[in-house]
């Protein structure tokens, strides 16, 4: 019996096996073809993200990449619960979407659940929830979107384009499939048993909004499958297209855990930490390493099972760089200490211009906003 682990939602406990946990949600591994019928229809391009594994299982890739390749329309879709604590694991996804946003030249929708952090988590105030979507934007429009292809949806705001399709979408789903589901018990609120429909709405919106059958690629990590596979579920029941999904692993916590978490700060590299927190972070992180440089140059490091070295696979487009660094920590040739420098310089020069980006959005969130676009 492998190591146990628990995944949801809301929470990631354990050790993950990404592939029994990809066998146990139901969903595909992406396999060479597809990556190959992607490359095909971007000139021979796949994304780092992809081609290095971080995004590794979906629903239904291939029938938007057949969608693609017949001319017919598709969009993109994902989103977030907003917090005071962005950090550049939250920014991945985006990375990903922007890139397909490049390559095929679709719709973007992005849902801001104020409403959803309000209700499940404790602490917040709906008034923060919603300065907090706003700030978040920022940072998703520091990503380089432009306001013709992205449109963002802040759901207290913005209920208006979803509350008619989230009504469609309650009446399909029974409190006990949504209790179990998403494990829920008596005593929440009910709030967090309809907020499901909100976030399912957006994956039908885009073919209401643009009045034709438009399935949504939802790029996301895997803790979100249980809301999409409830969305494939239904679809067509509801007469709109079964949403196709793309699933990250998780990004490991810099202190050795799994997935980064909001409990210990130390895990991550916040977009709001400064040049100095941000070096203290990555010079105490778990690593691969030996306890000494003189073992480290005789034995080399396990990049493997080291975040330092998981980090430059997410930041670096480089191949020839990634492998130089994976075979120079195997080969004893390069020290922890080295190592951790690249990479603070990497996340300080991203870091840095990332919040020269955030500044200049400032001004701007207002033309992203789907009111001003879809009216
Ligand atoms: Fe990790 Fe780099 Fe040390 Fe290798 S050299 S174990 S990749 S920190």
């Amino acid at each position: 019996m492998g190591q146990e682990y628990a995944v949801t939602p809301w929470e990631v406990k354990g050790k993950v096996d990404y592939l029994r946990l990809a066998r146990e949600f139901g969903v595909q591994l992406l396999t060479d073809e597809d990556l190959n019928l992607l490359k095909g229809l971007t000139g021979g391009d796949v994304h780092y993200l992809i081609r290095r594994g971080f995004f590794y299982a979906h629903r239904g890739f291939r029938e938007i990449l057949e969608r693609a390749r017949s001319g017919e329309s598709w969009a993109l879709y994902n989103g977030r619960g907003p917090s005071g604590d962005l950090h550049i694991g939250h920014l991945v996804p985006w990375i990903l979407t922007k890139w397909f946003v490049d390559k095929f030249n679709v719709h973007y929708f992005f849902e801001l659940t104020d409403d959803e952090k309000f209700l499940v988590r404790d602490g917040y105030t709906l008034e923060e929830t919603n300065r907090l979507a706003y700030d978040n934007a920022l940072s998703l429009i520091a990503l380089g979107f432009t306001p013709d292809r992205l449109h963002i949806i802040v759901d207290t705001d913005d209920v208006a384009y979803l509350y008619k399709i989230a009504v469609k979408v309650a009446k399909k789903l029974t409190l006990s499939t949504v209790k179990n589901t998403f494990g829920l018990t008596d005593s929440n609120n009910i709030g967090a048993t309809f907020f499901p429909a909100m976030e399912i709405a957006v994956a039908f919106l885009p073919t209401e909004l643009l009045n034709s059958e438009t399935p949504v690629l939802i790029p996301t990590a895997i803790d979100q499958d249980p809301y999409f596979r409830l969305a494939r579920d239904i679809a067509e029941t509801l007469n709109y297209p079964k949403p196709a999904t793309l699933y990250s692993k998780f990004l490991p916590g810099l202190t050795g855990e799994d997935k980064m978490s909001a409990s210990n700060p130390d895990s991550a590299l916040y977009i709001n930490d400064d040049d100095k927190e941000v070096r203290r972070k990555i010079m105490n992180a778990f690593t691969g390493g030996q306890p000494t440089a003189e073992l480290q140059r005789r034995l080399g490091g396990n990049p493997d099972i080291c975040p330092v070295y998981r980090y430059h696979t997410l930041l670096s487009d480089s191949d020839d760089e990634v492998k130089r660094i994976y075979e120079d920590c195997r080969g004893g040739r390069l020290l922890c200490g080295e190592c951790k420098l690249i990479l603070y310089e990497r996340v300080s020069a991203f870091l840095n211009r990332h919040r020269e980006l955030r500044e200049k959005a400032k001004d701007k969130v207002s033309e992203y906003k789907i009111s001003v676009k879809f009216k």
